[in-house]
C-alpha cells in the first residue's frame, strides 16, 4: 500500500475513505475544518481533497510543500487555485462524469416545473389558495430548448429533453460531438441566433473570465418574452441583477436557478418573484452522483500514485 497522508475537507461519500484507507493511505476525515487550520495543516498532507464547501485558495497552496494532487469530487474546479497549484507541481484532478446524469435529470424536472408552475401551485395550496385557473401551463413537446456548452451535462440533457420531442439548438466554443447531434437533430447556432429562438435556455459552461455575465442585460433582451432560463453551472455565469429586472418587468418569463452570485443565496431578492424556481446547489447531490464521483476520485489518485 501507500505511505501518503490524505485530508479530506469536505463530507464526502463513505466510499471514498474506504478504498483510500484500503489502499494503506493514512486519511484525516475533516468536513467541518475551517480555511485557517487549512493553512495551519496543509503542509503535513500529500493529498487534499474537496467538494464544494471548502476553496483552495493560493495562501493555502503556498503553505502546501507536500502536496501532490488537489482532487475535487465534483466538476466545476472554481474552488480551486489551479495557477498556483501549477507553480507548486501539483495535479488538481475532478471527477466529471458524477454529476452528469443528475444535473441534466434535475435541469429536465425544473423545466417541467416551470412549464407548469408546479411550485407556485404548492406554495399557494400552503397558502389555503386553489390557482386552478391561473395555472394554465405549457407543454414541453415541440418547444425550442437552446443548451449553452454541449459537455458532458449539455449533451445529456439534449439527449433527454429530445426523448420529450423538444427541438434542441447548440451552441458551444469548441466542435461539437458529431454522433451527439445527429442522434437528437441539433441545430447548432451562434448565441445570438440560440437566445432569439429558444423557450428555454439551459447553461452548462464553466465559470471562466469569459463566461463571466455570459448572460448579461443585454442578451437577455434578445429573449423571447416567454423564455425561461435554467442555470444550474455557476451563479456568476448569469448577471442576477439584470436576471431579476428582465423578470420583475416581464422581458423575460421564468427562471430556474440551481446556483447564484453568492451562496447560500438566503435573502435573494429573487424569491420575491412567483415566476422563479430557486433550489440550494442540489445539481449533484443525488446518492449516485456523489457515490460515482467518490469512485472515480479513488481510482484516479491510486492510478497517479502508481505512477
Ligand atoms: P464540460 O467541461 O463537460 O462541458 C462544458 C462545455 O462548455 C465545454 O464543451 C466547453 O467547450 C463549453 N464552453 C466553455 N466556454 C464556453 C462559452 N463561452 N460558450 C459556450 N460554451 C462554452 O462540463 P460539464 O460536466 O458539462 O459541466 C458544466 C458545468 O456545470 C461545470 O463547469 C460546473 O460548473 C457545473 N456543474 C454544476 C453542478 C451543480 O451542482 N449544479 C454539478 C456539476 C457541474
Amino acid at each position: 500500500g501507500f505511505e501518503d497522508s490524505v485530508l479530506i475537507c469536505d463530507e464526502v461519500d463513505p466510499i471514498l475513505n474506504k478504498i483510500l484507507i484500503d489502499n494503506g493511505l493514512k486519511v484525516s476525515y475533516e468536513p467541518e475544518i475551517t480555511p485557517e487550520q487549512i493553512i495551519e495543516k496543509i503542509s503535513t498532507f500529500n493529498i487534499v481533497i474537496v467538494r464544494s464547501r471548502t476553496t483552495i485558495t493560493k495562501e493555502m497552496i503556498e503553505k502546501a510543500d507536500n502536496c501532490k494532487i488537489i482532487a475535487r469530487v465534483g466538476v466545476g474546479l472554481d474552488n480551486v487555485d489551479q495557477e498556483a497549484a501549477k507553480t507548486k507541481d501539483i495535479r488538481v484532478i475532478n471527477a466529471v462524469e458524477g454529476a452528469m446524469n443528475a444535473v441534466a435529470e434535475l435541469v429536465l424536472g425544473l423545466m417541467l416545473s416551470l412549464a407548469r408552475q408546479t411550485s407556485r401551485g404548492d406554495r399557494a395550496i400552503r397558502n389555503q389558495q386553489w390557482l386552478k385557473k391561473e395555472l394554465k401551463g405549457t407543454e414541453l413537446r415541440g418547444k425550442y430548448l437552446g443548451i449553452i456548452g454541449l459537455g458532458n451535462i449539455g449533451k445529456r440533457l439534449g439527449r433527454l429533453a429530445r426523448a420529450l420531442n423538444m427541438n434542441i439548438i447548440g451552441y458551444d466554443v469548441v466542435p461539437i460531438d458529431e454522433e451527439f447531434a445527429k442522434e437528437v437533430g441539433l441545430m447548432k447556432a451562434d448565441l445570438n441566433t440560440l437566445l432569439q429562438s429558444s423557450d428555454y435556455v439551459s447553461i452548462h459552461v464553466p465559470l471562466l473570465d469569459s463566461t463571466y455575465h455570459l448572460l448579461d442585460a443585454e442578451k437577455m433582451s434578445t429573449m423571447k418574452k416567454t423564455a425561461k432560463i435554467i442555470n444550474t453551472s455557476r451563479g456568476g455565469v448569469v448577471d442576477e441583477d439584470a436576471l431579476y429586472n428582465a423578470l420583475k418587468n416581464g422581458t423575460l418569463g421564468g427562471a430556474a436557478l440551481d446556483v447564484f452570485e453568492k451562496e447560500p443565496a438566503i435573502g435573494t431578492k429573487l424569491a420575491e418573484l412567483d415566476n422563479v424556481i430557486l433550489t440550494p446547489h442540489i445539481g449533484a447531490q443525488t446518492k449516485e452522483a456523489q457515490s460515482l464521483a467518490a469512485n472515480v476520485i479513488a481510482e484516479k489518485i491510486i492510478q497517479i500514485l502508481r505512477g
